[in-house]
């Protein structure tokens, strides 16, 4: 009953498989009925669009773009679209299947789906990318609709392409239709809160983590990588909370100050030099490859995929990960980590702060109310402690670690849902 893909895509883990890896583990546990698994294995659909684009020389240039959604089981589908030139259709199936796991962990009324589309978004003129995005909507306009589907932004795009997919598919519909996308601007029926909704929840997630292993926040220290929106609010939330930020990174480097870094000031610098930490005073540089391994309480993966693994798992010093990237820890990692008895509040978990914020969103818009961002914030800090706790009991009661905990709270209720909806 073990899925497994025909053959690794890239020299690093296969995003796909590795997400089945753990699927597998927890599957096992539950006694998952084969029948469901085989359902929960294979993505509900995936659309393979070409979409030509008039590009700025005046000639015509053809992208191709993908929607997968993995399961409407639970709802709407959910998740990002992303433009990158190297997204290619299994990262997108285990992008969506994340989705699916992540909303049930939540509980939140939402699938999983996520969207591609091979293009460089950083050589091209804005109007390209409009032009891009509009056609990408207008070829899905039949897949994307509040009840059915509902991007958001991802790798390579943001508020502007969310306004661009709203008004296309407005156009298509004959009326504004707010509620078909999330991580729209404010302005356009954007939610309060949403910019730091992920590094908030990785704080909520952190702080319920060192209140189960004992940990102090106010003497307990961490090292965070990436300096961007999660991690960066991350920082700043857990600073806030009395943890001392002992190292952070960004792509220019890492940066290391033993009294910890004045969080506010580094995100003041970042701000002012192009969103990056290059030449920043307030901290000694290290190198980069060490910041996982420092002697701290706490680290926090916020940038990449595949930044623990086995090459650097053995060294790590700390007590607690908590994931704010997606997939930063590879298959192959987990036990090592298990065996140093180190606790992950996994991804799906930790990173969840964002697409619940975007639920709120969308209930937001077909309300046709804005909360405050008190609102915004109080609620989705009672989901994250309520999700977190959900994880742990899990964790307690099959004697896991939480990522398989996590995992198994998805599926379960991915698959109660299936049981009682019925139907094949
Ligand atoms: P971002 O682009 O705002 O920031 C990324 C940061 O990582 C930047 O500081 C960049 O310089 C740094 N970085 C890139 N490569 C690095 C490397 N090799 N080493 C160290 N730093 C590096 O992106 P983000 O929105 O903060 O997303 C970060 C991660 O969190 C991604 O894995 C993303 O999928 C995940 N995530 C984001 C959200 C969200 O709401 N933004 C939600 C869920 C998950």
């Amino acid at each position: 009953m073990l899925y497994k893909e025909p053959a690794p895509i890239k020299d690093r883990e296969n995003p796909f498989e590795s997400m089945m890896s753990r699927f597998n583990v927890a599957a096992e546990i539950l006694g998952l009925d084969e029948e469901i698994y085989n359902v929960l294995k294979s993505p509900t659909r995936q659309v393979i669009v070409n979409v030509p684009v008039t590009m700025d020389d005046g000639k015509v240039r053809v992208f191709e773009g993908y929607r997968v959604i993995h399961s409407t089981i639970l709802g709407p589908s959910k998740g990002g679209i992303r433009y990158a030139p190297d997204v290619f259709l299994d990262e997108v199936k285990a992008l969506a299947a994340w989705m699916t796991w992540k909303c049930a962990v939540v509980d939140i009324p939402y699938g999983g789906a996520k969207g591609g589309i091979i293009c460089d978004p950083f050589t091209m003129s804005a109007g390209e990318i409009e032009r891009l995005t509009r056609a990408y909507t207008a070829a899905l306009a039949d897949t994307f609709g509040p009840d059915q589907d509902i991007p958001a932004p991802d790798m390579g795009t943001g508020p502007r392409e969310m306004a661009w997919l709203m008004d296309e598919y407005s156009k298509t519909k004959g009326s504004t239709v707010h509620a078909v996308v999330t991580g729209k601007p404010l302005v356009l029926g954007g939610s309060l809160g949403r910019v730091e909704a992920t590094g908030r929840g990785v704080m909520v997630s952190a702080m319920a983590a060192m209140d189960k292993l004992g940990m102090d926040p106010a003497k307990s220290t961490a090292a965070i990588q990436g300096f961007g929106n999660v991690g960066a609010w991350a920082a700043k939330l857990m600073a806030e909370r009395g943890v001392k930020i002992l190292g952070v990174s960004d792509v220019s480097g890492a940066y290391w100050n033993d009294n910890g870094i004045n969080i506010e000031d580094a995100i003041e610098y970042k701000n002012a030099h192009n969103g990056r930490l290059e030449g920043y005073k307030g901290a000694e540089m290290m190198d980069p490859d060490e910041l996982l391994t420092s002697k701290v309480d706490v680290i926090v993966p916020a940038a990449v995929e595949d930044v623990i693994t086995i090459k650097n798992v053995e060294k790590i010093q700390a007590r607690l990960i908590v994931e704010g990237a997606n997939g930063p820890t590879s298959y192959k990692a987990d036990n090592i980590i298990n065996e140093k008895g180190i606790m992950v509040v996994p991804d799906i978990l930790a990173n969840s702060g964002g697409v619940t914020v975007s639920y709120f969103e969308w209930v937001q818009n077909r309300m046709g109310f804005k909360w405050t961002l008190d609102r915004v914030n109080e609620r989705a800090e009672r989901i994250m402690n309520e999700s977190f706790e959900r994880v742990y009991s899990a964790s307690q009661k099959y004697n896991v670690p939480m990522r398989i905990a996590a995992y198994i709270v998805a599926i379960d209720k991915v698959a109660m849902t299936y049981k009682y909806r019925g139907g094949f």
